[in-house]
């Protein structure tokens, strides 16, 4: 698996292994935490009347419609707001200009989005993972003195479950000497944005995508709110790599989604109570269930292994995410889906859970 042509950075990454995306029909995809209603309609009106513009020139480098619509929509400054080509590329740009080349180690939970170990092998940054409590909440406290930074998912990825914001007050008045990215993926499901901080802590950077609650996967729009020195860097990074990260469709749907508000909080509050329901018949059904306030859940049957109920699963046409790491190898993390796609993975569940 090497090729005398390749550098020896590259030979030493292990990149991120995304979830599949199979090209079978019919298929009850609850895999990679997508919205199953799709964007508002305005969005893809937008996209088509923007394709009809001249394609020809660039977009505007610093994206400043989308970002004067972020920073009104969440009530900041625009120089506090960084957009991406998805939060991926936002995150990686954050690594680099906050925590490469740190003395101290930057610390993020032992159990969380598994990109964050890869930044650190592409930036050659050094990190230490703090263990997630016994019950799989993100204890804050034991965030110790001395770090190189901090990251960590609000809610928490796989597990779902969500840090209250007095808990990242308490680490932030704590920790001033290093940045702490908040990674709010899932926010819009039931946790607290630490964006009501931004302006009282200056090392503070709060990341957000459209993918997940705006159904925007595709489209690959991220961006981060922070203090306007933090912004600036990432501005830096980014004009050092891509000066153009977000088309003009990317663009224009992005503003359009933020403008329709009465159709994002009815799809986000259809998946609350989905995601509900999931967890009442998963838990009837010999499932532990963590608490979740994202678009998924994590739950593990007291009988079955996880690997063998993922492939199970798969037999019957329903794809869900396992994770063979140790700790959380007897779970699922299973994405909230429509009414109907969860009948179909409970039947299925029902089919082989009595085989
Ligand atoms: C999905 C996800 C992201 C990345 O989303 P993009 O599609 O790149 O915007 C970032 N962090 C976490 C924890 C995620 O689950």
């Amino acid at each position: 698996m090497s090729n005398p042509y390749w550098s020896d950075l590259v030979k030493s990454l292990d990149p991120y292994v995304p979830g599949e995306q199979p090209k079978m029909d019919n298929l009850v995809k609850l895999n990679t935490n997508e919205n199953p209603f799709g964007p508002s309609p305005a969005v893809v009106d937008a996209i088509r009347a923007r394709a009809g513009d001249n394609l020809r020139l660039y977009p505007p480098p610093e994206s400043d419609a989308l970002r004067e619509t972020i920073a009104a929509y969440h009530g900041v400054d625009v120089a506090q707001v960084f957009v991406g080509n998805g939060s991926d590329e936002v995150l990686a740009h954050a690594f680099n200009a906050f925590f490469s080349g740190r003395d101290s180690d930057i610390l993020f939970p032992d159990i969380s989005y598994s990109f964050y170990p890869v930044y650190c092998q592409l930036y050659g940054i050094r990190y230490r993972q703090i263990p997630l409590a016994q019950n799989f909440s993100l204890a804050l406290e034991d965030y110790p003195g001395a770090n190189g930074g901090i990251i960590f998912p609000n809610p928490n990825a796989p597990t779902g479950m969500a840090v209250a914001l007095a808990e990242i007050e308490a680490l932030l008045q704590r920790n001033r000497d290093s940045v702490v990215i908040v990674d709010e993926a899932y926010v819009d499901f039931g946790a607290d944005s630490a964006i009501a901080l931004v302006d009282g802590y200056p090392n503070l950077l709060v990341v957000q995508t459209l993918s997940k609650s705006r159904s925007l996967a595709g489209l690959r729009v991220g961006y981060a709110i922070g203090g306007r020195g933090l912004v600036e860097a990432l501005v830096r990074v980014k004009n050092s790599f891509n000066s153009y990260p977000l088309d003009q469709l990317a663009i224009a749907g992005a503003v359009a989604s933020f403008a329709d508000e009465a159709y994002f909080q009815q799809t986000r509050a259809t998946i609350i109570a989905n995601r509900e329901s999931l967890n009442e018949a998963l838990t009837a059904r010999d499932f532990d269930v963590l608490p979740s306030a994202a678009n998924f859940v994590f739950a593990a049957h007291r009988q079955q292994g996880g690997a063998v109920l993922a492939e199970a699963l798969r037999q019957h046409g329903v794809i869900v995410r396992h994770f063979n790491k140790p700790r959380i190898d007897g779970f699922l993390r299973i994405t909230v889906g429509t009414e109907e796609q969860q009948a179909r993975l409970i039947a299925a569940l029902d089919a082989i859970l009595a085989g």
